[in-house]
């Protein structure tokens, strides 16, 4: 659920202006949408399958077309083409990319169908989350929860903290020039 902190800062960063009620909520769905396939489990796909966790639906041709439908949604999520699809496709790709961050399990097959090549990023400082809600009940949990506070939310509050910042000092400038 971490996730979602991306979307929640672009709402907060950008304003309800330009991310609208229902476009933050899409976007909180896109931002967590990639786990989906954590069912693989269950249906016995290997974990390194393209259609295991971390695969096809952590790619960046999925963010794309799931982008290219909130953009073709824009009229009901209350938005214009290009925002909707700026906000959704950012909010699902930084799932890849958080997920690219941890210290456990697969990479993220980022560039699916082209290649199933699993990626990590150099540095990953988050502790990789347990699967099933009630391995969070354990110590190993707390600990995950205490590295996505420090690594995700905080990380997120700040920068918009200073998105938040910087556009309330422009627009007072633009009032101040008119
Ligand atoms: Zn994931």
């Amino acid at each position: 659920m971490t996730h979602v902190a991306v979307p929640l800062v672009l709402r907060m960063g950008f304003g309800k202006a330009k991310v609208s009620n229902r476009l933050v909520i899409l976007a909180c769905i896109a931002a967590i949408l990639p786990d989906v396939d954590v069912i693989a489990f269950k249906l016995g796909i290997p974990y390194a399958s393209a259609f295991g966790h971390r695969g096809f639906s952590h790619s960046l041709l999925s963010v794309v077309i799931v982008g290219l439908f909130a953009s073709i949604c824009y009229k009901p999520l209350k938005s214009d083409p290009k925002w909707a699809f700026f906000i959704v496709s950012l909010s699902m790709a930084s799932h890849g990319i958080l997920d690219s961050l941890t210290n456990g399990g697969l990479g993220i097959a980022f560039l699916w169908p082209e290649s199933n090549h699993r990626y990590f990023l150099p540095w990953r400082p988050i502790e990789v989350s347990p699967i099933g809600i009630k391995n969070f009940f354990t110590a190993r949990g707390l600990q995950v929860i205490l590295s996505e506070i420090v690594w995700v939310w905080f990380s997120c509050l700040m920068i918009g903290i200073i998105t938040l910042t910087l556009r309330k000092t422009l627009n007072r400038r633009v009032i101040d020039n008119v």
